[in-house]
């Protein structure tokens, strides 16, 4: 398609067992910023079973638009239907932006996407923008072993098409009042035929970890000096009732496993409050903790890169200032009752 047959934003929602997917409304929040900007509509693609209900939930997260296909065949997740169905939608009504999420279901659908309507994906995004003369989406992800940050542009194909990845951003504060236009659409049985069968859903538990349900991440680095130093990271995490998180380094240095790694090979985040304690700040790991609201920083150097995205620092030697903390937030718990 051509850029200039093609408007508005579209975000594809997921939806699993039976719910619409939060991920959906984070992708909501990335793509309101460039609807406002470009002053055009957003809209939410959802396909799903039974999901009609929670439609308008889309618009109290930042939809104009939603466009739904509510179907039996659709209850489980198969690459060729979803892909059909959304080749269909995107012929018809020609979005000049999609953005999916960089889940299972965003890096396997995205790509049969892109390669059905002849544009091109860049995956995995961290951060997105638009030249609003040119209209064009400016992506940018890490690339070259993740040392550069490269701005990747779509200029002669349309849709302009991006993965970002999940909890990269928060979603935006919910609004009851905001409403907007359901589509529902159907489609021939022919569209739900699939060369696959679904069996069963298996969740990897190896890679599940308490970071990404906590609001509160206590995260050691290399500077933590040893393994058995991360004793104190779990034992202020516990008293601020957060979890603990890790670099790279600290991970290969077997200090703790991969699945507490934050960071552009490990897990995005964005909690509420996020310490990096002997942590440097390479852009790697701030890839994967930027968005956090709040971040504190304790490190023995004053130049080191991640007071630049923290709020508040504490110059010094960590392994002198954790027992400190631990021991006056454990006064506060008694003092307090
Ligand atoms: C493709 C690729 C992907 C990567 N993915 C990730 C990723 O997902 N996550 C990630 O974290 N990294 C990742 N990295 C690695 C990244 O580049 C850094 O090497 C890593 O983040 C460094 O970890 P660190 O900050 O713990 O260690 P260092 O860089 O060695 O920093 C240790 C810090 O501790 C401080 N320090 C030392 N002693 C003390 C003390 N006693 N008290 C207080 N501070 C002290 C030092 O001043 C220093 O700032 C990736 C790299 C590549 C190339």
């Amino acid at each position: 398609m051509l850029p200039n047959e093609c408007k508005g934003i579209w975000t594809i929602g997921e939806v699993r067992n039976g719910e619409i997917n939060p991920v959906s409304y984070e992708l909501l929040a990335w793509g309101r910023k460039l609807a406002d900007k470009l002053e055009i509509e957003l809209s939410s693609i959802i396909l799903g079973n039974g999901i009609k209900e929670e439609l308008t939930e889309l618009f109290h997260f930042g939809a104009d638009v939603v466009y739904a296909v509510d179907h039996a065949k659709l209850e489980h997740f198969l690459p060729d239907v979803h892909a059909r169905i959304y080749e269909a939608l995107v012929k018809e009504y020609k979005p000049e932006i999609i953005i999916a999420s960089a889940t299972t279901y965003g890096r396997t659908v995205m790509p049969i996407l892109a390669a059905k309507l002849g544009t091109g994906l860049t995956a995995d995004c961290t951060e997105l923008d638009v030249d609003v003369r040119e209209r064009i989406l400016l992506q940018t992800r890490p690339a070259i072993g993740g040392n550069v940050m490269a701005t990747i542009k779509t200029p002669a194909h349309r849709p302009q098409m991006s993965t970002v990845r999940p909890r990269a951003k928060k979603p935006l504060t919910i609004d009851n009042s905001r409403n907007g236009k359901i589509i529902l659409k159907s489609y021939p049985p022919e569209f739900y035929k699939s060369k696959y069968r679904w069996i069963s859903f298996e969740k990897d538990e190896s890679v599940a970890s308490p970071i990404q349900e906590s609001d509160v991440i206590v995260a050691g680095g290399k500077g933590m000096k040893d393994g058995g130093n991360f004793k104190m990271l779990y034992d202020l995490a516990k008293k601020l009732n957060g979890a603990v998180g890790a670099s790279r380094a600290a991970v290969d240095m077997g200090w703790i496993p991969y699945s507490h790694q934050v960071g552009l090979s490990g897990k995005t985040l964005s909690p509420r409050f996020y310490m990096a304690v002997g942590i440097s700040g390479a852009v790697q790991h701030i890839a994967g903790m930027s968005s956090s609201e709040v971040v504190v920083a304790i490190n023995k150097d004053p130049d080191a890169a991640i007071f630049k995205v923290s709020d508040f620092g504490i110059v010094g030697d960590a392994l002198e200032i954790l027992p400190v903390l631990i021991k006056k937030l454990s006064n506060e718990v008694n003092e307090n009752g």
